[in-house]
């Protein structure tokens, strides 16, 4: 294997990231015309001042609970339940009614953040998903709500080990070198307890034991379909090792996100000979529309930061269809984290997300949401607040409109069911 020291760069997975710090970005990096770099590129993950190797310890202290077995030592004060939800079972895939919530999570921890902003600076907040995730969880069962959980493959693992076994032999070619996550692999310590930020099973086995939670896939090592060299080969080897992960937790990955959402015709041929049924497509509007990193440009990000209060791409009412065999199940809008510099506009922020809920709601159609556990990293309690007002309406529109939570997997099952009859 070879030895690297960890490059830093960018900003976290999805150019949705790039959006997501969208305060100090907009005054920031768009000032400055480009993202924001490190003056250090070559130093070490540091959480709080702590190397990468104390960051359990840190952990530990600031979260409680223990990590391998994925305590969450949740409180959320403030959150008020009202009350369970009487029945929030999965609907009959032959209902007849199209539309639902959907809500799918990228689950990638440090691995779809290397690539990207400065990842020592953002280790807080991968560190903060692995509270927000049990929080999250708790969240969804209070109110009866179904998730996919994309998740990359490289967090289904105990230990490096493990992990070095299931490694796939044929990998994808960047031009940009700092996107590969095998450019990180001497980062990687020699479990979950010694390297929270590589290692996720103990947090995917919560997840697993949750009802109404769907595990899907994020590829295996985080691929970047459309800034990789054209290779289907090394594409199946990727998904083919993230199947194999999963089959020996006795998971089957139906549901498909592609890291930045770079859907291509080519990936999902390949997806579907690897039993991949459901992907999650781009949400509405030219500025969501899949591209490779490199023509994803300030203009696009500006607009979809707008977009985020201001209607400039509808409603985000969408609707699955069939896609080169699959079910497109296209995102509605990335559900973007509580800005402190933005908070005047914050209400508008909640607007366009209620509004175009019951939009959906009244025309049968789906809403989709999606976020990084990590975006909830920071200021955890107000990010969960937010999201449970938007639960609570789905709840509320469930029983007025019969509009109810539904995973990716199940949108696809639906629709294949009502095309089959
Ligand atoms: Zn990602």
């Amino acid at each position: 294997m070879r030895l690297r020291r960890m490059r830093v760069s960018g900003c976290p997975c999805a150019r949705a990231d790039r959006d997501a710090s969208l305060g100090p970005a907009m005054t920031g990096r768009f000032r400055r015309g480009g993202p924001v770099r490190p003056a250090n590129r070559t130093a070490r993950p540091r959480v709080a001042g702590r190397s990468l190797f104390a960051a359990a310890s840190w952990t530990r202290r600031r979260f409680g609970g223990n990590i391998q077995q994925g305590k969450p030592g949740l409180d959320m004060p403030g959150l008020h339940s009202t009350s369970r939800p009487k029945d929030r079972r999965a609907p009959a895939a032959s209902d007849a009614r199209r539309g639902g919530f959907v809500l799918s999570l990228d689950f990638e921890l440090m691995w779809g953040v290397h690539s990207n902003r400065a990842s020592h600076r953002y280790a807080p907040n991968v560190l903060g998903a692995r509270k927000a995730i049990p929080s999250l969880l708790a969240l969804f069962e209070r109110h009866g709500v179904a998730c996919t959980w994309a998740t990359v493959g490289l967090l289904f693992f105990r230990t490096r080990a493990g992990m070095e076994r299931a490694l796939p032999a044929a990998r994808p070619r960047y031009r940009d070198d700092a996107l590969s996550s095998y450019g990180y692999l001497d980062e990687v310590g020699a479990d979950e307890e010694s390297d929270p930020l590589h290692f996720g099973r103990s947090l995917l086995d919560i997840v697993r034991a949750t009802p109404r939670q769907e595990i899907g896939t994020h590829t295996f090592s985080h691929y970047y379909w459309l800034d990789a060299e054209p290779d289907p080969a090394a594409f199946g080897a990727d998904l083919a090792a993230a199947r194999g992960a999963a089959e020996r937790l006795g998971l089957r990955l139906e549901s498909l996100v592609l890291p930045r959402n770079q859907v291509g015709e080519g990936a999902l041929d390949v997806a579907a000979l690897h039993g991949v049924a459901t992907f999650r497509g781009a949400a509405p509007g030219w500025f969501n529309a899949p591209c490779a990193s490199r023509h994803d440009g300030r203009l696009r990000r500006a607009l979809r930061a707008i977009d985020t209060y201001l209607p400039l791409a509808g409603t985000g009412a969408v609707e699955a269809r069939l896609a080169g065999g699959l079910v497109d199940v296209p995102a509605s809008r990335f559900l973007r984290p509580v800005s402190r510099a933005l908070a005047p506009l914050e209400p508008l922020r909640a607007t366009r997300v209620l509004a175009g809920m019951r939009d959906a709601a009244r025309t049968d159609r789906l809403y989709h949401l999606w976020f990084h556990p990590h975006n909830f990293g920071e200021n955890l309690e107000r990010n969960l607040h937010f999201l449970e007002r938007i639960l609570v309406e789905a709840r509320q529109l469930d029983h007025v409109h019969g509009w109810p939570s539904l995973t990716m997997g199940e949108v696809g099952r639906r629709l294949r069911a009502e095309r089959a009859a």
